[in-house]
């Protein structure tokens, strides 16, 4: 971000060039390529000798704008906009894993993520080890000398669980590691991760950047020299990001501070709340006090988040009964969306991981993820506290 400009303000005053209309919002440039004006200049582009934009499956300028503001946001040099978040995560591990390495990875990944680790990854002879989010001071002892990156997200998907941010920086630095983080649940408006050394930053664009479940993307954003090679990872295995899908993001993200700041607001409401409830046995939201990182927390996050997840008592009977009674809230796995929603993880988006692996992220039987939306918080409360009764 420049010197001068808040976080805000970068996000919103952002322009395109103007066409001969002298718009005032971003235009849509819905066109898989572009043309030359000569024979020479389409020759030279070709040739790396100019810029010009040749092909949207390589660049457009409704990505490219995306791109820069999201570089801005996150305090990166450089990026690429992909379709999803997963090919996001993909892309910033194929571009660089070759047949014999290594990753660190946090145990408490996105579900695809673990996929592509344990299923994916081994296929081509790239392998891993799983370490605990919060137990970051014995990370260091499963480094390997084929180690080549390390992989986290924080806070973590579902448990909400924190990764110390300056220490995993400083390993990372020790090893010669690339810091790799999926910072979609904390959004760049609460977290930074560069400030903390990370290389690559990874984002769900779907998620709390587009805010309002419409559209899939993803972006990989960090240092120069590495985002080259996503780059060519990426236009040469096809997985660019739609122009439209880029230039609706980059419209909501004018609004991702105002509205992750009620979000957050919201969240720590019903975390409140959910803590007196007798049928909820424990409450987990990083800028809650009874959160066992809570100090960190404070110390890494603007704000807790707009998630909060509860253990309700007597497990998955329960939780299911306490699912079917929510009547304004939806049951849906997604997130980051202006409507509340309710997920039961164990059932859903973790259900292809064994009973033991889902334990060891602290993924229990009754564990209920709730995406608090932008609805008035006493609405959601209410519906919440009458589906506990
Ligand atoms: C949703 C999500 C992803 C995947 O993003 P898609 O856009 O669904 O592909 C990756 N990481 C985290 C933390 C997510 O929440």
């Amino acid at each position: 971000m420049s010197k001068n400009q808040k976080f805000e303000t970068a996000a919103i005053r952002q322009q395109l060039e103007r066409t001969a209309y002298r718009e005032h919002s971003n235009p849509l440039f819905l066109t898989s390529s572009f043309t030359f004006p000569s024979a020479e200049q389409m020759a030279n582009t070709f040739a790396g000798q100019t810029e010009d934009i040749i092909y949207s499956r390589y660049s457009n300028p409704n990505t490219d704008e995306l791109i820069r503001k999201v570089c801005t946001l996150e305090m990166a040099e450089d990026g690429f906009a992909t379709a999803s978040g997963m090919s996001a995560v993909f892309a910033s591990m194929a571009a660089f894993l070759e047949s014999g390495d290594h990753v660190l990875s946090s145990r408490a990944v996105f579900g695809s993520t673990h996929q592509i680790l344990t299923q994916i990854l081994p296929k081509w002879g790239v392998s891993h080890t799983y370490v605990d989010p919060d137990q970051i001071d014995q990370w260091e002892a499963f480094i390997q000398p084929n180690t080549k990156m390390l992989v986290l997200e924080s806070p973590s998907n579902p448990g909400l669980r924190l990764v110390d941010l300056e220490k995993a920086g400083a390993l990372a630095k020790k090893h010669n590691l690339i810091f790799n983080i999926d910072n979609c649940f904390a959004t760049p408006f609460i977290q930074q991760p560069t400030k903390f050394g990370a290389d690559l930053v990874v984002h769900s664009g779907t998620k709390w950047m587009d805010g309002q479940g419409r559209v899939l993307g993803g972006l990989v954003v960090g240092k120069k020299e590495l985002i080259e090679k996503v780059r060519f990872f990426c236009r040469h295995t096809g997985p660019a990001m739609s122009p439209f899908n880029a230039w609706l993001i980059s419209k909501s993200l004018e609004t991702l501070a105002v509205r992750m700041e009620r979000h957050c607001q919201n969240a720590q409401l019903l975390a409140q709340f959910l803590e007196g409830q007798p049928a909820v046995n424990k409450v987990f939201y990083p800028f809650l006090s009874s959160h066992p990182q809570h100090e960190l927390a404070q110390r890494q996050m603007r704000f807790g988040g707009g998630l909060v997840t509860f253990e309700i008592k007597g497990g998955v009977p329960n939780a299911m009964a306490f699912l079917n009674k929510i009547k304004l809230c939806s049951l849906s796995s997604n997130l980051g969306d202006t409507r509340t929603i309710l997920t039961h993880p164990t059932s859903t988006t973790h259900s292809k991981l064994k009973e033991e692996e889902r334990l060891a992220v602290g993924i229990t039987p009754g564990l209920i993820r709730i995406s608090v939306g932008l609805e008035h918080i006493e609405d959601v409360i209410q519906d919440i506290e009458q589906a506990l009764e």
